[in-house]
């Protein structure tokens, strides 16, 4: 079996998994793994391989150590990179700015390229390089493919891509809208149209990523015409901790009234929002449990959440002209039944209509909308790593 190891990188932690890249979005990876606390006193590697749990804890010091040690783990459960046929290492990075459509063969000009767009991705994209560089360094005989989050994004139309700020501002600093969860967008999209019996060229859809991050997009023949997150993914829907859209002034407020620094503001808009800014948790399972329970807070999170959402089905709605498909990813798309019919509810003079029976099952990939519904209702599994094992054994084999 010939797998892809898929690395994603992030400040103090690496996740990883071991990917058969011809299996389907709802099989359970080879090895999946964690490397957590990178740096601080207290490091922590989890790797469940097949099913079967490993942990460890010790001082990580580094992103060097720290995949140096899951992979001598890996080696003493016989899944190290030498046991198993690695033919690729599939790395997620952030922000590919405009450099960046396509996965890559990351070599030292592409990593200097990735350096280059740190100012866009400030926290993500130096950790993602610190991944590239030690995996490179441990791993020299496998080739390395970057994935970028906003890739599938590049192309945005101008209308969609462009703020309406100084041009002259925007153009210096790079400020434009680039959208991020491309790998998502983009697998499921690519899954829809044989779901629903349609060429993709002809398939006009509306995906629904809604996890802890979550974005939407309008896609007409494959191709995105607009998304929800922008420059940052702190724009759009309402998430799990991020405020999604909100008026510039209340920066301003919050600066020049409430004393807050720029970091605090920061901070507070994407990881004290959304959800959990509003009612105190931003899982989905423990909203529903505090509304049954009568929380008024939690109902108000709810209801600004499906608000939200709403607000831009609609508007993508429009933007399509004719909308055959609407699919729901993602923790909560392809679990909360109770958000999707809240999402869609009266929605029937627009052609869509849920199947209450179809909606309330569980399963892979299906259509919950009913037979005579002009727009297909959809879920669909994401797997982001699956997404990306797929694109780095395409770029390894042609390699
Ligand atoms: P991430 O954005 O971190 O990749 P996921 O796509 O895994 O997140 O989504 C995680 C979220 O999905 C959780 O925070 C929770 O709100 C939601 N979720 C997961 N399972 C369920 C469930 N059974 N019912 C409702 N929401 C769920």
């Amino acid at each position: 079996m010939a797998y892809v190891l898929v690395l994603n990188s992030g400040s103090s932690s690496i996740k990883f998994q071991i990917v058969d890249p011809t299996a389907s979005a709802a099989d359970t990876p080879f090895v999946s793994g964690l490397v957590e606390q990178i740096g601080e006193p207290s490091g922590h590697i989890k790797i469940k391989i097949e099913g079967r749990a490993v942990e460890s804890s010790m001082p990580i010091r580094d992103h060097r150590g720290g995949l140096q040690l899951a992979i001598a783990m890996l080696d003493a459960n016989g899944a190290g990179p030498t046991q198993v046929e690695i033919i690729a290492v599939g790395h997620r990075i952030v922000h590919g700015g405009q450099t960046f459509s396509e996965p890559v063969l990351i070599d030292d000009t592409v990593v200097e390229q990735i350096r280059d767009l740190i100012p866009l991705a400030p926290l993500h994209n130096p950790a993602n390089i610190d991944g590239i560089e030690v995996a490179r360094a441990l791993l020299p005989n496998i080739p390395h493919i970057g994935v970028f989050d906003t890739g599938f994004f590049n192309h945005l139309p101008a209308n969609a891509a462009t703020y309406a700020i100084d041009a002259e501002v925007a153009k210096e600093q790079k400020i434009r809208r680039y959208g991020f969860h491309g790998t998502s967008h983009e697998f499921i999209a690519s899954q829809v149209p044989d779901l629903i019996g349609k060429p993709l060229e002809e398939t006009n859809q509306i995906v629904l990523h809604l996890g802890n991050g979550a974005s939407v997009s309008a896609v007409r023949g494959g191709q995105p015409i607009d998304t929800t997150m922008g420059l940052t993914p702190l724009e759009g829907l309402v998430m799990g901790t991020r405020s999604g859209d909100i008026d510039p002034g209340v920066i301003f407020h919050l600066y020049r009234q409430a004393g807050m620094s720029i970091d605090e503001i920061d901070n507070l808009l994407n990881r004290g929002s959304g959800v959990k800014g509003i009612a105190g948790v931003n899982d989905f399972r423990e909203l529903h449990t505090m509304i049954e329970e009568g929380s008024a807070e939690a109902k108000l999170a709810y209801d600004v959440y499906i608000h939200r959402l709403r607000r831009y089905i609609g508007a993508y709605m429009i933007a399509l002209g004719r909308v055959d498909a609407i699919t729901f990813t993602a923790g909560v798309g392809e679990n909360d039944s109770q958000a999707r019919a809240d999402a869609l509810a009266n929605l029937e003079g627009f052609g869509v209509k849920l199947d209450e029976a179809k909606n309330a099952e569980r399963g892979d990939a299906r259509i919950i909308s009913t037979d005579d519904s002009a727009t297909k209702v959809l879920v669909v599994p994401t797997n982001e790593e699956l997404a990306i094992a797929q694109k780095s054994a395409q770029i390894a084999q042609g390699a």
